[in-house]
């Protein structure tokens, strides 16, 4: 195969190749792409704030009932009269705040007299509260607030610090003065296991956070969770951005990944609600499929090529034989000889080897066409093709040198070994009825063999073998003569 052959071959192949992988790389990542978009819209624009929603409803619902008690707790006339006689009998209060606990499932349940700053719960009288105690800030804010009631997060004294939402209403007297606070308390614990839950089933981070950043609730968040969103690597630095415009849907990178985030104010508790996902785990079923598409893709362009590859080589190599061989006897054309017997020449002179050229014509052959038609002829060129061949070592080359005559170039021969060569194959031709089947005829060869000489070129080898097989046909056809009586 010519190197201009293989370098085409290559680059037809690569071309195919480029092609192939490039088309299905396209296809493969644009419609990655368009899922990954679809995917991330779903879960910004559907999952993250439908979880959102839930779980500010379901506190809404938790918060609702508390606050109605809290409120008949702050008109109730008992209550009133017990702090307006003098808040004497410190059983009857303690009673009071247990049934309240008992009757409603509260968590706990108290009251703080403005008058005396006793703080009274279902156990008894459990402080004073005092304006410089930190954890008794909420008081003195109740005190002076406007409305009715607030609800306020804080950790519960009374019960070994744990993380309650109160309801702090405003008791006021028959004249409207405010005389103390009351209102029961509620774990955090049915919300954070709503979160949990939430969590768990949807791969969901939710937590709480304050507006100074601070979070300030959270289901066992996987790993240590952190005390403040500005210390959350790719969150802290949005974290200003995100405290001041609250609700919205916002991105950040972290650990390498990317978390999509759905961020929802919760007036009552003065809380943000954060719900966020990491896009990459709702990523991994299309990420499967389109490794599996590249792996596809890359078998089938290895399969197209492989078949391609097969397909050029089959075609050039009947190609290449059609430029190199005659069609009615497979055998070489002139073209061939033109590229071979120079090389043949001069490889036999620096061998110091003999080199024989026989001419081979068809005696009659017109006789034959005339008798018997054109396509018997040809099987007759075809037939005595064969059997030339047949005679022939396999290092002997044989061409088809014109309409019905034949050219053999005999390598390392004797000019008396292709003499008898030649006249083995001109009886063996004289032997059998040709064409066959028609025991009347008979086709015979003229042969002409020309030894090459020392200063010969192809063209003066064949011009001796020419003159031979002139001779030959002048000697009556059928015979055999070389070059030595010319
Ligand atoms: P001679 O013994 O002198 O060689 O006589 P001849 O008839 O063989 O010689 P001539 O060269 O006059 O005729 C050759 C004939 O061969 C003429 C031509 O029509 C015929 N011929 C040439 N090529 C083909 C071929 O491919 N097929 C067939 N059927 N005939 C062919
Ligand atoms: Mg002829
Ligand atoms: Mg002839």
């Amino acid at each position: 195969m010519s190197k201009v052959l293989i370098r085409d071959k290559r680059n037809l192949i690569l071309r195919v190749f480029s092609l192939l992988i490039a088309g299905f790389l396209v296809t493969s990542f644009v419609s990655y792409y368009a899922s990954k978009m679809s995917i991330r819209g779903a879960i910004i624009e559907q999952e993250l704030p439908l979880t959102s929603d839930t779980i500010y409803s379901e506190i809404q619902k938790d918060l609702i009932r508390p606050i109605f008690i809290s409120s008949m707790m702050g008109s109730d006339t008992f209550l009133r009269d017990w702090v307006l006689n003098g808040e004497s009998d410190i059983s009857r209060i303690t009673k009071y705040l247990k049934e309240v606990e008992q009757r409603y499932g509260a968590f706990t349940s108290f009251f703080v007299s403005e008058r005396t700053k006793k703080y009274y719960h279902a156990a008894g009288i459990l402080k004073y509260v005092r304006e410089s105690e930190p954890r008794d800030v909420w008081y003195f804010r109740v005190r002076n607030m406007a409305e009715p009631y607030e609800i306020n997060v804080d950790p519960d004294l009374a019960h070994k610090d744990t993380m309650t939402i109160f309801i702090n209403y405003r008791v006021l007297d028959y004249k409207g003065r405010f005389i103390g606070a009351t209102g029961i308390g509620l774990t955090v614990d049915a919300v954070r296991k709503l979160m949990e839950e939430y969590q768990k089933r949807y791969q969901r981070d939710v937590y709480f956070v304050e507006k100074s950043g601070k979070i300030a609730l959270f289901a066992n968040r996987s790993g240590q969770p952190a005390e403040n969103i500005r210390s959350i690597e790719g969150l802290g630095a949005q974290a200003d951005v995100i405290l001041k415009q609250g609700a919205g849907s916002y991105q950040y990178e972290s650990g390498g990944k990317s978390h999509l985030l759905n961020v929802r104010l919760i007036p009552e508790l003065k809380w943000y609600l954060f719900v966020e996902k990491i896009e990459d785990q709702a990523l991994v079923g299309i990420q499967n499929a389109l490794y599996l598409n590249i792996a596809i893709c890359i078998c089938i362009s290895a399969i197209v090529l492989f078949l391609t590859s097969l397909t050029i080589n089959r075609y050039q190599v009947s190609l290449e034989e059609m430029a190199a061989t005659d069609s009615l006897t497979g055998l070489y054309n002139r073209h061939v000889f033109d590229a071979l017997m120079p090389q043949a020449i001069s490889e036999a002179k620096r061998s110091k080897k003999s080199l024989i050229t026989m001419l081979i014509d068809i005696d009659h052959f017109k006789t034959i066409n005339d008798s018997f038609g054109h396509i018997t002829g040809d099987q007759v060129i075809k037939d005595i093709a064969s059997l030339i061949r047949k005679n022939l070592r396999a290092s002997d080359i044989v061409f088809r040198w014109g309409g019905e005559e034949y050219l053999v170039i005999l390598k390392d021969c004797p000019i008396s070994d292709a003499q008898a060569i030649a006249e083995k194959l001109r009886a063996s031709v004289e032997e059998i009825a040709l064409p066959l089947d028609n025991p009347s005829a008979k086709s015979t060869l003229s042969i002409g063999i020309a030894a090459l000489r020392s200063d010969d070129s192809p063209d003066d080898m064949i011009v001796r073998a020419d003159a031979a097989l002139y001779t030959a046909k002048n000697r009556g056809r059928n015979c055999v003569c070389n070059d030595s009586v010319i």
